[in-house]
């Protein structure tokens, strides 16, 4: 495995042999068995496998949340060499945003609800990081996670729109064995938040069940879910949806689709989640 900083080592060990694909795996590093389970993916599937850790501080809305966001390189790295990695892309922020920098990609429409909502900025900074290392890389495959469902969904809507030449694959969300989504943000958790924490779970499982039953008015989804997070002392919800798996607008009436997800704060800590009734997301 090799480790390296710059773009012009990375283009040199990319194209080193040009006969061989190769699967690609961008993250903000403090890697757990979500991002490990894309790593697994893109080696079944690919000759050689890179991986990014940056955490680009361009898709930051909150200075708090860059600030205290886990670095874990050394350990990082120990873990994708144990999945046989071939290359680590680990650049510095000068590399990735250097002086005069000045080029940002948007998605419009479908950056506009959800995360976009409460997260002003934010997608327009993953849009142009994951342009940027998709420019470097030029990967066959590109891997990402349902657990971000607006963000793989953005992203393939950019690789649509810019013509780039490659194939996004969405991966299962992978939760912990109480239901709690694994997520770098866990580790912030006190052991009394820790055990609040599923209530995201929790809420979700109970609108896939009434959906399950035959209860499945949109309004009432929602409702289901506000009322598990209302329980939850330690949880307040910034939003709760049931949206079109394709404008993820909100839906209203019955519905045979539908992406269920959430923002919640458990203490201060801000925790994301999502289940599909009626689809998969993950199938390509
Ligand atoms: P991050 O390091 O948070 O930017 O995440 C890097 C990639 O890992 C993104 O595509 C995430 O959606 C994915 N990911 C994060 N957590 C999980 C999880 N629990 N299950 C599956 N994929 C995940």
């Amino acid at each position: 495995m090799q480790l390296v900083k710059s773009v012009e080592e990375v283009r040199a060990i990319r194209w080193a042999d040009p006969t061989l694909t190769w699967g690609f795996v961008p993250t903000m590093g403090a890697l757990h068995e979500g991002h490990l389970s894309l790593v697994r993916r893109a080696r079944a599937e690919c000759d050689r496998v890179a991986v990014s850790i940056f955490v680009n501080p361009i898709q930051f809305n909150n200075p708090a949340d860059l600030a205290t966001y886990p670095r874990t390189l050394e350990r990082d790295c120990a873990l994708l060499e144990a999945e046989q990695v071939d290359l680590v892309w680990a650049p510095d922020e000068a590399i990735m945003y250097p002086p005069g920098f000045q080029t940002y990609v948007t998605v419009e429409d479908l950056t506009r609800p959800l995360e976009g909502a409460h997260r002003p900025g934010h997608f327009r900074g993953v849009t142009t990081v994951v342009a940027k290392l998709f420019n470097v890389v030029q990967p066959h495959r590109a891997y990402f996670g349902q657990k971000d469902a607006q963000q793989a969904l953005v992203v393939k809507q950019m690789v649509r729109d810019l013509g780039f030449n490659l194939e996004i694959v969405v991966c299962p969300i992978v939760r912990e064995a109480d239901g709690l989504a694994m997520s770098s943000r866990n580790v912030r958790l006190n052991p009394a938040e820790r055990a609040a924490a599923t209530v995201l779970y929790r809420a979700l499982s109970a609108a896939v069940a009434e959906w399950e039953a035959g209860r499945r008015d949109a309004d009432h989804l929602r409702r289901t879910m506000s009322e598990v997070i209302a329980a939850e002392p330690l949880a307040r919800a910034e939003y709760v949806s049931a949206a079109d798996p394709e404008t993820l607008e909100e839906l209203h009436g019955e519905v045979q689709r539908a992406l269920l997800s959430m923002a919640v704060f458990v203490g201060e800590t801000r925790l994301i989640d999502n289940m599909t009734v009626g689809y998969d997301p993950t199938a390509y």
